[in-house]
């Protein structure tokens, strides 16, 4: 298995008392350490350093975090900006929407009831 870290990791020692093998990894993919190292994985997962088992899974930064919060936010804004647009200029089509009075029903057929002429 590999393992990659959050963005911002240039490099990770897992010492050999602490369970790793004591080497320096390096190795990247995009801009996320990439450690391919089955002592070093298992020791860095029990850590919370954010570390996941693949690119999409590994922590999001800080920075990651707000911009993601900043585009959520911007939505919500988005979304009753329209609300409050559409209460204003779909006032009329809100309120015929919104209307319960009574409508013209179409009239409901009764069946015939079934012939009893039958012999
Ligand atoms: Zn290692």
């Amino acid at each position: 298995m590999t393992i990659y870290s959050p963005r911002g990791h240039g490099a990770v020692t897992v010492p050999v008392e602490r369970g790793g093998c004591g080497v320096t990894h390096t190795d990247t993919e995009g801009d996320r350490l990439k450690v391919d190292c089955p002592k070093c994985e298992a020791a860095i997962m029990r850590l919370p350093f954010g570390f996941g088992p693949s690119p999409e899974s590994a922590a999001l930064t800080p920075d990651e975090r707000e911009a993601i919060e900043k585009g959520t936010r911007n939505k919500a804004e988005l979304v009753s900006a329209m609300a409050a647009a559409l209460a204003e200029k779909g006032s009329d089509i809100i309120a015929s929407a919104l209307d319960d009075s009574p409508k013209p029903r179409p009239r409901k057929r009764t069946p015939r009831p079934a012939s009893t002429d039958a012999q």
